[in-house]
């Protein structure tokens, strides 16, 4: 805003007739007159105090610096030198809005709807983008990187999909995680469960953008995809068994250092690998073997695993590898505390550790429900709303048994499991029924 109203101007031979023409009344050259700021001539150079209309800074400016900052200015506003930019950035915008900002104007790049015109162009024109870092592409390429636009949203904004346009995978694509997770979650419905590193590669997911992500356990951790069959640990490693979860998980409670998957023997027998190694201090390294099945044969998978634990109990022998075997019977049938018990007893005869005491919960596997949803599960068995359902009858009844099973392993009784749900069993239900008919007969 301009805050001058008026000057004082000389008669000059120049500007005579302009003044004259707007009503002043010539005296004499070289006299001063005053004239309104409305009327000063424009190529004038007396000073003139404007106020910023950004920032509000009074100003004094040649009258015809003033005027020419004027020209070609859309926003009507006056301002210092400090908020140029942002009037000229104003200006850029409207004249984008008129349609009349050109390619080559320090502004046009910066509007995203002429970044994507340009790009639907380029589209229209080459009908693919493996070139678009090349030629005509350099520079919406240029800029695009610039205002860190990325590509696919891009394409799809224009209604296309990135993969129709490309033959292969722009480098880099994948380092966004959420592209991975969202291509991968594809793959998982593609074959109902999580995809396997050979499928991932045929889709263009390379062995080198998995590992950059921490490899496949990683990812799916990640993408907090839990398969049935994970059983992962509190230092997120997925063991092949419960029984390897469980010993994983007291080894953690006890703060006892291991590594996995190690090789207990010399290269030549390089097949095998042990499930945990412990290093006591000063000591021989420790290997642990968790056996999956029990000495008994009663088929081919349990005759073939035996004879591959005789094997290798037999290597642990010959090289004098310091083994620590754990036996399936240990986990079979028996109460998570009573399993943290035995592990402590075994532990602690090869290393100096001071018991612990460890909640029964941390040793549960993760994949196995949770104590709702096994109350859940149990209540489909149930006649009755009330009551848990009759274990006499339910045991017949496909999957009861499990969950009875898996109910008594975190619970002294079928009683007590009810009790947290405030639900009384069967027997108990009869019972208190039988009591209120005998009250309601006297
Ligand atoms: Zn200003």
């Amino acid at each position: 805003m301009l805050l001058t109203k008026t000057a004082n101007v000389k008669w000059y031979y120049k500007t005579k007739e302009y003044y004259e023409n707007k009503g002043y009344v010539f005296t004499k050259f070289n006299d001063i007159f005053e004239v309104s700021i409305e009327d000063l001539y424009e190529g004038s150079s007396v000073y003139v105090e404007y106020q910023c209309d950004f920032c509000g800074k009074k100003r004094n400016k040649v009258y015809k610096d003033y005027t020419d900052s004027k020209k070609n200015d859309f926003t009507n506003k006056d301002a210092c030198r400090g908020c140029y930019p942002i009037r000229k950035e104003e200006n850029m915008k409207i004249r984008q809005r008129k349609g009349i900002l050109k390619r080559n104007d320090p502004y046009y790049w910066k509007f995203k709807e002429n970044r994507l015109e340009e790009l639907k162009l380029y589209i229209e024109k080459h009908g693919t983008l493996d070139s678009i870092t090349m030629g005509e592409g350099i520079i919406i390429n240029q800029q695009m990187n610039n205002y860190k636009d990325d590509l696919e949203e891009m394409v799809n904004e224009l209604g296309y999909s990135l993969f129709d346009l490309v033959s292969r995978i722009p480098i880099g694509y994948y380092d966004d995680f959420n592209k991975l997770e969202k291509n991968i979650l594809v793959l998982i419905e593609k074959y109902s469960r999580f995809p396997r590193l050979a499928e991932c590669q045929n889709e263009g997911i390379s062995q080198y953008i998995i590992d950059k992500h921490g490899g496949i356990d990683e990812i799916k951790r990640k993408m907090k995809y839990y398969d049935d069959t994970d059983l992962i640990d509190d230092r997120g490693w997925y063991n092949k068994s419960s029984y390897e979860y469980m010993v994983a998980q007291f080894l953690i409670s006890y703060n006892i250092p291991y590594k996995r998957e190690q090789y207990p023997f010399p290269n030549s027998e390089r097949e095998f690998r042990s499930d945990f190694t412990l290093f006591p201090l000063n000591k021989e390294p420790i290997h642990v073997e968790v056996w999956g099945y029990n000495d008994k044969l009663d088929n081919d998978i349990e005759m073939e695993y035996s004879k591959r634990k005789k094997e290798k109990k037999e290597l642990y022998e010959k090289y004098g590898v310091n083994l620590i075997s754990i036996e399936k019977s240990i986990f079979k049938d028996t109460k998570y505390h009573q399993i943290i018990e035995s592990l402590y007893i075994i532990f602690k005869d090869f290393l100096e550790i001071k018991y612990v005491h460890v909640e029964d919960a941390i040793i549960i596997p993760t994949n196995l429900i949770s104590d709702e949803e096994l109350f859940d599960k149990i209540m489909e068995y149930s006649d009755n709303d009330d009551c848990l359902p009759n274990t006499s009858r339910s045991f017949d009844k496909k999957g009861f048994g499990r969950l009875y099973k898996e109910i008594i392993k975190r619970y002294d009784s079928f009683s007590d499991f009810g009790k947290k749900f405030n639900m009384i069993t069967f027997n108990e239900k009869m019972k208190n029924d039988k009591l209120n008919i005998q009250q309601f007969n006297i």
